[in-house]
């Protein structure tokens, strides 16, 4: 395969842009990244004309892969076409936020901005701000975009900025707990009940795991926030509108947040984030309350058009069929090639994303598959060996993966996730036959 093209624009890239990339991520794959010329269902062509089964999908937000269905399309290209933006409020807006606040049932009311990062760091602000504390919970291995109170790392002896930049006093406002240890949280809650803020959790540990909740960690999280008066934030970012199909993660596991980001699906490919939540918090958001929060570009028309559209094309058809019928496909075929080519790694995923993670945590070889992903079942006999927790991916063979692995795949026209700690993805453009020809490369790749 011929690469010249993608080497000399990295090249080029390397000069002018940190890294040669805008978001460190994709700068992961080795030797050098592709660089994409364009998409065509689930699949994409890079710079020399080369074409590859696509699982990295945007990283999350192409729930209908490359190909935009004709009224999506339509609704992208006149919306562009009418003016891109005003800064003065439009009627799409309306629609989007109605249609979100009917499926999700933890929303009431919403407020768009242009990206996870931006409705987290909202989402935080407005939690500090109706509780009148400091400290946010969050789960160690978990992701929230590239914020302050985010990027730190620790646990109950200590905390610290997990990137230069971030001030030492945002680490002491954050505490870091292990996903899926009920205790742990309760002892976070003991210790600094009177000053949490909330708990900001992602339902399904997906940009280091994928790892799912064991049953009932998300209703213990919402008492303890109601007896310690602290809010609960699902972040949905990844999760919303992907696991729990319209309702989200949300309503899959039957757990009311106080408030809910989203991102990824919603914007249906174009640049957005959102906070939905309890009206009596949402509010608080300035215009109608005192917490500040703006955006030039939040709500722009071009972005509803196609969050909207998206959506409607995913309620009045069978993408959640497809796209977790496929996902389930894989993660069948997966196991079985693991038993025989890799028994020490472990599948890992649910819905329409999935994920083959180069260890396990008892070591011992993997047994029967999960077919419809893990889900903590203590009673399968996978139970000890699957991730417990996002961190637990740091065990895993990571060079194998980056060295080998990963370039062989690509080789044989297949692209994963660009890293071992992100997830892969279904689109509603992949096909049974992607599905087959992936499992092949696997099979010559491990
Ligand atoms: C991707 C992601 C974010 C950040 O969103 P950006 O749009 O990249 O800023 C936040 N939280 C979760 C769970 C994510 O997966």
């Amino acid at each position: 395969m011929n690469h010249e093209a993608s080497r000399s624009l990295y090249d080029r890239a390397l000069s002018v842009m940190p890294g040669g990339v805008n978001s460190s991520v994709r700068a992961a794959p080795q030797p050098y990244p592709i660089f994409v010329d364009h998409g065509d269902g689930g699949h994409v062509v890079d710079a020399d004309g080369n074409r590859y089964i696509d699982w990295i999908q945007g990283l999350g937000p192409l729930l209908l892969g490359h190909d935009m269905p004709e009224k999506l399309q339509a609704a992208i290209q006149s919306r562009a076409a009418e003016g891109p933006m005003y800064g003065m409020p439009s009627e799409i807006e309306v629609e989007h936020a109605e249609f979100v606040c009917r499926h999700v049932p933890g929303v009431e009311m919403i407020r768009f901005v242009n990206s996870g990062t931006e409705a987290t760091v909202s989402a935080c602000r407005l939690a500090r701000a109706v509780t009148g504390r400091d400290k946010i919970v969050i789960m160690q291995g978990g992701y929230h975009g590239a914020q302050e109170s985010t990027l730190v790392e620790g646990d109950a002896d200590g905390t610290e900025p997990s990137s230069p930049g971030v001030p030492q006093a945002f680490a002491e406002n954050t505490v870091p707990v292990p996903f899926n240890d009920p205790e742990a949280a309760e002892a976070a809650f003991e210790k600094h009940g009177e000053d949490i803020a909330a708990v900001l959790v992602e339902p399904v540990q997906a940009n280091m795991g994928i790892v799912y909740p064991v049953d009932g960690y998300h209703g213990m999280l919402r008492n303890l926030c109601d007896e310690h008066g602290s809010l609960l934030i699902f972040d949905e970012v990844i999760t919303g509108f992907r696991v729990g199909g319209l309702g989200c993660a949300q309503s899959e596991f039957d757990v009311d947040p106080d408030l809910t980001t989203f991102g990824k699906i919603i914007g249906g490919g174009f640049p957005v984030g959102a906070i939905g939540g309890k009206t009596e918090y949402i509010e608080q958001f300035t215009p109608s309350g005192d917490v500040f929060q703006a955006g030039t570009f939040s709500g722009n028309p071009v972005t509803m058009a196609a969050g909207l559209e998206t959506l409607r094309f995913c309620a009045e058809n069978d993408v959640y069929e497809h796209v977790n019928g496929l996902g389930r496909q894989l993660r069948e075929g997966l196991s079985e090639i693991v038993a025989d080519y890799a028994p020490e790694y472990t599948v890992v995923g649910s819905d329409s994303f999935f994920k083959l993670v180069f260890t396990r945590c008892d070591g011992e070889p993997q047994g029967e598959s999960c077919r419809n992903g893990c889900r903590q079942d203590p009673d399968c006999d996978r139970y000890g060996g699957c991730p417990k927790r996002g961190t637990d991916i740091y065990r895993a063979e990571t060079d194998r993966y980056a060295r080998l692995f990963r370039p062989a795949m690509r080789e044989q026209g297949i692209l994963v996730s660009q890293n071992q700690f992100e997830s892969n993805f279904v689109s509603y453009g992949h096909t049974e036959a992607d599905v087959e020809e992936t499992l092949e490369a696997y099979k010559e790749a491990l």
